[in-house]
């Protein structure tokens, strides 16, 4: 079956950027050149095509990832957008893993900021390949070497600039592009022509950058040794390998809001970042067998996508994001939802345009596609034809950090508060839910302030009520830190039918960060595989409640290697109370502590108020990281503990009458000191 565009003609690329950095310029730029957008959106006055959500538009920000579809050159690049605030790490995970290609576009004045950094590493984990965009050329302090330097040291990339400016600010005039050797002087400038000085500088960058390619890719090494010529194609094709393999990449500057650099940008995306094939098989298991699959990327496979977004509209129902990664499927189709063990039908499907949506009879390998109607579905999910049932490695999103309590004001909204709260959580895996049986409160949880803030907001704005929100508070955790051995006994059998569970479990300190895993190592048939889900349950059940102060505990190992059954009256039930009995016991032995969410702190202030803004900072429990002195200002990186950061911004701010700021972001979880733990579990009264 034909395509309207072959597979290698397909970018999925993610724009990443600071906040601020100028991500929606330049995506409306990119929509400009690429043809989608009638009229140029602006930032400033509110109308981005990207920014479609009514509250992105206020804030300024983007929140959510939508994905838009333009054409380029013959190519048809979707952009999945990611967000620019660090508070949504889950929308920025989830958009890193079905990206193939990415723009990280830096502020040409600040460079490499906190938050870039954060968005930097991610998208290592995923080996997503990158092309830099240094922005804002024309602005006063615009520094393309500096941030170039910067993103060699900060981000330990190997950064390659394939293009250079020529001037910056004011007299920011032109580019040079090393590739093609090409000298474009911008027509609005009254001196337009290239100089004498611009040839040197060509020649010179052109060298080196020959040299460098010479060193990293051996097609370019031996013709260079040799003294041959190496022409643009030859270049081109080293520099998309590299970029591929993520040994290097690519360098290119302009100004989103002066529309420069956003071809040669376009450009760069078509020539260096990779299409759907030059991404390593995608490895999947079949769910049952648990044997190792691997999809290749033809339509002629049978069909395997990932669900990378849901968004509940109030008006159409959930809207699901599809990342097809092999196979073709027909609109309507009936399919496996590999990860629930469900089968679910395929309503329309859409290519998502930022104005409005086109509906298509087929969803095609590597493309980005929307369907309605999928009812069991959320986010990370795969979806597979229902003859070849395969399980792609679901998206890992990081703990909520904080937590609040919320009530309706009006009592006569509770259903409907409950209702539009389970569906924020459905499209967004680091919000959640608890009900605090003992206060009868509703507790939210999210990935920081400003992430609840907008979650309320849009309780408000999408479903109409009115929510009484509590004060934030530090959502502790607990973990063990020795490994023990620890028996449960769950045995009647007196008068009437008995019940029997018997399980011996091993409680192992996992590693920060892995949360949860549970293994079955029983061989000798000493509890029938039947029951072992129960015993998972009970485990389960003790994680919830803690085993100090109520938190739960998290970064735990545990291993199920014995136990015994009967065969009358062994029961599910039996063997998850035996579970709850071990793992309980199991737990207040193994040494348990709580566990606090640290924050990285990145501040950047004039320097005449750093003195007062360090001695602030380091009374609340910093770690100082370093201070990074740049002309009259300094950036100050630490570490600080999430309960001691409230109140921070305000305090920034009078510190500094207004001129400093800051971006905070989760960092990890560390042990509470000894003094406040106690100050904790004496509070909420649960010691044992
Ligand atoms: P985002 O937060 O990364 O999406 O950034 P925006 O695109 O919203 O841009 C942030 C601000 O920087 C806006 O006021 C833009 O007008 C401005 N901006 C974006 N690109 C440029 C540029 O190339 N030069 C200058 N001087 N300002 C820019």
């Amino acid at each position: 079956m034909s395509r309207i565009f072959p597979l290698e003609k397909i970018r999925n690329i993610g724009i990443i950027a600071h906040i601020d950095a100028g991500k929606t310029t330049a995506t409306e730029m990119i929509l400009h050149h690429a043809r989608r957008t009638y009229k140029i959106g602006s930032v400033d006055e509110g109308t981005a095509v990207m920014d479609w959500m009514e509250q992105e538009r206020e804030r300024g920000i983007t929140i959510s990832s939508a994905a838009i579809t333009c054409h380029w050159r013959e190519h048809c690049i979707n952009i999945i957008d990611t967000p620019g605030h660090v508070d949504f790490t889950a929308e920025v995970e989830r958009s890193l893993r079905v990206l193939d290609g990415g723009v990280v576009i830096f502020d040409g004045v600040a460079g490499v900021e906190a938050q870039s950094e954060a968005v930097w590493r991610q998208a290592d984990k995923y080996h997503v390949a990158r092309v830099c965009f240094v922005n804002k050329m024309d602005r006063v302090g615009a520094d393309f070497y500096h941030t170039v330097a910067m993103i060699n040291e900060r981000l330990q990339a190997k950064a390659l600039p394939v293009q250079i400016p020529l001037g910056s600010e004011k007299l920011f005039r032109g580019l040079i592009d090393l590739v093609e050797g090409n000298i474009i002087v911008f027509p609005a400038d009254t001196n337009s022509a290239p100089v004498e000085e611009d040839e040197i500088l060509l020649a010179n960058h052109r060298q080196a950058l020959i040299e460098n390619l010479a060193e990293l890719d051996d097609q370019i090494m031996l013709p260079y040794l040799n003294g041959q010529d190496i022409s643009t194609s030859e270049i081109k094709a080293a520099i998309r390998r590299l970029t591929i393999s993520n040994r290097i990449v690519p360098v290119l500057c302009g100004s989103a809001l002066r529309d420069k650099g956003i071809q040669p940008l376009l450009d760069a995306i078509m020539e260096y970042l990779p299409s759907p094939l030059d991404i390593p098989l995608i490895s999947a298991t079949n769910p049952k067998s648990g044997q190792k699959i691997l999809c290749l990327a033809t339509d002629d496979e049978p069909f395997s996508a990932l669900a990378f977004k849901t968004v509940s509209d109030p008006f159409m129902g959930r809207l699901t994001y599809l990342r097809v990664y092999s196979g073709r499927i027909k609109a309507g189709a009936q399919v496996l939802n590999s990860t629930m063990g469900k089968k679910e039908r395929l309503g329309k499907l859409y290519i998502m345009q930022a104005d409005h949506r086109e509906e298509v009879e087929h969803a095609e390998t590597g493309s980005i596609v929307a369907t309605l109607g999928l009812k069991t579905t959320s986010t990370g999910d795969t979806i597979c034809e229902l003859t070849r049932p395969v399980l792609f490695e679901t998206i890992r999103f990081a703990e909520p950090v904080l937590s609040m309590a919320v009530e309706p004001k009006s009592k006569a909204d509770q259903d409907k508060l409950d209702d539009s709260l389970v569906k924020l959580a459905v499209e967004d895996p680091t919000f959640k839910i608890y009900h605090d049986k003992e206060t009868g409160q509703t507790l939210i949880s999210g990935m920081g302030e400003l992430h609840l803030e907008v979650l309320m907001g849009r309780i408000f704005r999408e479903y109409g009520i009115n929510v009484n929100a509590g004060k934030p508070q530090v959502a502790y955790k607990e973990t063990i830190t020795i490994t023990v051995e620890s028996e449960g006994r769950f045995i009647r059998q007196s008068g009437g039918k008995g019940q029997y569970g018997h399980v011996w479990l091993r409680i192992e300190p996992g590693e920060r960060g892995s949360g949860f895993q549970f293994s079955n190592q029983i061989r000798s048939g000493a509890i029938p595989k039947e029951f072992v889900p129960s015993v998972e349950d009970g485990v389960k059940a003790v994680l919830q409640s803690g085993a100090l102060a109520g938190y739960p505990i998290i970064d735990v190992k545990v291993i199920l290697y014995d136990g015994s059954f009967h065969e009358v009256d062994s029961s599910d039930q039996a063997f998850r109370m035996a579970a709850f009995m071990a793992m309980r016991d199991g737990v207040n032995k193994a040494k348990p502590l709580i566990l606090e969410p640290i924050m990285k702190v990145e501040m950047t202030t004039p320097n005449q108020f750093l003195g007062d803004i360090i001695g602030d900072i380091s009374s609340r429990r910093a770690h100082i990281e370093g201070i990074d002195s740049r002309g009259e200002f300094s950036s100050v990186r630490c570490l600080v503990p999430l309960a001691e950061i409230f109140g921070f911004a305000g305090d920034l701010r009078s510190l500094s009458q207004g001129r400093a700021s800051h971006a905070m972001q989760f960092h990890h979880y560390e042990e509470l000191p000894q003094s406040l733990a106690e100050q904790i579990v004496t509070k909420t009264g649960r010691s044992r």
